[in-house]
């Protein structure tokens, strides 16, 4: 696909997302919480996480900011659900570098299937921080329930 075609359909994944945020309610019962915050932009969000012994076995955000900041933490939500706590900080630190542009080879973009569609804003530092808020939110919620 040519890369105009790839950039429209990462951009509606993002608007998607946006528009229809998944995940988007508060967990009552909720192992742990956590909120971030982005002032630069106006991003503010809370994300909920269910743990189940080393499962995510729930996890949800709430929200306001950006499209992108908004896009991210519903694709966070659902790349989350249902994985370990190792693969939750693997997936982290992967996203991580594609959003910092640390990451920029195919191969290895094509593995985070709809994540993809955040790589676009490693050419933009004031982005980036939307993008990663939900990410850092959702670690140190994780990290806090240790
Ligand atoms: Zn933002």
């Amino acid at each position: 696909m040519a890369d105009a075609a790839l950039d429209a359909l990462y951009q509606e994944v993002i608007l998607d997302h946006n528009r229809r945020p998944r995940n988007f309610h508060a967990i009552e019962g909720a192992t742990c919480t956590a909120e971030g915050k982005n002032p630069n932009c106006g991003d503010q969000l809370t994300v909920w996480l269910l743990l189940e012994g080393d499962k995510v076995a729930d996890i949800s955000f709430q929200g306001v900011g950006c499209a992108i900041s908004k896009a991210s933490a519903s694709l966070m939500t659902q790349a989350v659900k249902g994985k370990t706590r190792a693969e939750v900080s693997e997936l982290f630190e992967k996203v991580r570098r594609v959003l910092t542009g640390e990451e920029t080879a195919p191969a290895k973009l094509k593995e985070l299937g709809q994540l993809r569609a955040l790589s676009g804003v490693s050419k933009f530092p004031m982005r980036v921080k939307c993008a990663s808020l939900a990410w850092h939110a959702m670690k140190s919620a994780m990290d806090g329930a240790a």
